[in-house]
């Protein structure tokens, strides 16, 4: 089994372009999308095509809920980027093309498991909305909510930030354990990143291969001066959404 783990592509078509390229070059077919797809971003259309062309399983994010129904706890600058993917979403192309694309959002789940792996969008215990932060380790009554929900794996997105949480009260960041993470008998949550907003000070879109026991996290780059110009060409996107792409934070 071999699986690419993508995730909040926030409408950012060029990095999901270099991404999709790089998850070519090494053969993998199979392609699970964990949410996010649209909002923040430029291309949210184009992003949806791509995800409804080459995703086996895709899973509702917050933001995709967001462009089906008026959200709560969004802030002023997110809100105004869900009004305007709405628009988007509305208006472009055939009516056949943004049929497909409301009924695809409309039809997402929530949650998706294949043997000991749960996939979500941001927790095991509320899979589209919940945050499960690199600091929530030290958080042990959350940290035990969250692994009693779990067989064994959770692959999740929602903070960007990608990394292995694990049940002795640890977040491992790619950069310490080289990128690589061997499945075992413990429990474990992998954070797969953001293929279209990083905060993790890497600007490089990052997503994940899970390929039998053996977890990979890929750093992909793209040119992020293409996506910021279109951010700041949209006066509904806020320039500080470009902005944060160059530093990927
Ligand atoms: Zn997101």
């Amino acid at each position: 089994m071999k699986r690419a783990l993508i995730s909040d592509i926030h409408a950012n078509l060029e990095a999901l372009t270099a991404v999709l390229a790089d998850i070519r070059a090494q053969n993998i077919s199979e392609i699970f999308c964990l949410g996010d797809i649209v909002g923040y971003g430029p291309n949210p259309c184009e992003c949806l095509d791509q995800v409804i062309r080459n995703a086996k399983v895709t899973i509702l994010g917050n933001h995709d809920q967001a462009a089906l129904f008026d959200p709560d706890g969004f802030n002023p600058v997110a809100l105004q980027a869900v009004y305007w993917t709405r628009e988007q979403l509305e208006a472009s192309g055939e009516p056949n093309s943004i049929n497909k694309r409301w009924d695809f959002l409309g039809e997402l789940p929530r949650t998706h498991s294949d043997g000991l792996s749960l996939y979500v969008h941001g927790s095991a215990r509320e899979p589209t909305n919940e945050y499960v932060f690199p600091e929530d380790v030290y958080n042990q009554r959350k940290m035990d909510a969250l692994f009693n929900r779990i067989d064994r794996y959770c692959f999740q997105g929602h903070t960007h930030i990608p990394g292995v949480f694990t049940t002795d009260r640890e977040f491992l960041s790619p950069e310490e354990i080289n990128n690589q993470y061997r499945l075992g008998t413990d429990s474990i949550m992998v954070n797969v990143g953001s293929v279209g907003q990083p905060r993790d000070n890497d600007s490089r879109a990052c997503y994940v291969i899970q390929e039998d026991d053996l977890i990979t996290f890929r750093r992909v780059s793209y040119d992020v001066d293409v996506t910021s110009e279109k951010i700041y060409a949209i006066n509904d996107l806020d320039n500080m959404l470009g902005d944060r792409l160059k530093s990927g934070r």
